[in-house]
């Protein structure tokens, strides 16, 4: 359903029409996905597939008029930890986050000063974190760091345990391949995932995966068959439902991102400037 040409590509532009957006201090956004195994139900794209179907859902709801690009995806991300999985594609840490912070440098070249990483893939968190202070550190430019999957949910959208173990696969994911691309769901495959971290939180144990004090893991250390949650809890109105409501924080991200006074990183004390 989604309409990827629809979307303001940066590769479509010339060198002069670049040029005007960043005369008009437009934002740059990134998208960061993977592709990797999602178990037998969800494709290998599935990162993806949502990351792009949110940001052209978010499209509609910006303001009119708002200088924005679009850069080409990032489609293939940190996925160490589904490595033991047929189809996994990942870099390793060092090339990622040198390919991050080479695009951003770029980005910043071109006279670009506001970038949005927008993430849809849990494993390239540390990746964001790590290539956005570096861009910083170089560049008087805003970094965004924003991971739809760290957005608060809808209220009531799904159990608070799905929300919490279903990492991987689980009724989030799938509710949203079912909206976004239901042709590339397998629903025979659709199951129920328990997680290690269920397993230990039932015990009372302080160690989660994901917890406040959580362990480096491979997804078959979760589950043997890759994927984690309740997919079972999917269905496409939850997934129109979910998709909404990310696109929407999204949709606010960059308007913020297009609104921030970039005189705080000039060190020159702008408004908003948080006091030592
Ligand atoms: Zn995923």
């Amino acid at each position: 359903m989604t309409s990827l040409a629809a979307l303001p590509w940066w590769q479509d532009l010339t060198p002069r029409q670049i040029e005007r957006l960043a005369a008009a201090d437009g934002v740059a956004v990134l998208p960061l996905a993977a592709i990797e195994q999602h178990g037998e139900h969800l494709p290998l794209s599935t990162d993806l597939d949502i990351g792009l179907g949110l940001l052209q859902a978010a499209l509609p709801r910006l303001r009119t008029g708002l200088p924005l690009c679009v850069l080409p995806p990032l489609a293939v991300g940190l996925s160490l930890e589904h490595r033991g999985f047929t189809g996994t594609l990942s870099l390793s840490p060092e090339t990622a986050l040198a390919t991050l912070a080479e695009l951003g440098d770029s980005v910043a070249r071109a006279g670009i000063r506001r970038l949005v990483l927008f993430n849809s893939h849990g494993g390239n968190k540390a990746l964001l974190d790590l290539a956005a202070l570096k861009l910083r550190a170089a560049h008087r430019m805003l970094v965004v760091r924003a991971n739809y999957f760290r957005f608060a949910p809808p209220i009531d959208a799904l159990p608070a345990a799905e929300l919490r173990h279903g990492l991987h696969g689980g009724a989030l994911e799938t509710a949203m391949m079912l909206h976004l691309a239901p042709h590339k769901v397998r629903v025979e495959a659709i199951d129920t995932f328990p997680s290690l971290g269920q397993t230990m939180a039932a015990q009372g144990r302080t160690l989660a995966p994901e917890g406040e004090a959580g362990f480096a893991w491979m997804a078959e250390d979760l589950n043997p068959g890759g994927a984690t949650g309740d997919a079972r809890l999917a269905d496409a109105a939850l997934g129109a439902r979910l998709v909404g409501h990310f696109a929407s924080v999204l949709a606010r991200v960059i308007e913020d991102a297009c609104d921030f006074d970039l005189a705080v990183l000039d060190g020159a004390g702008g408004v908003g400037r948080t006091p030592a």
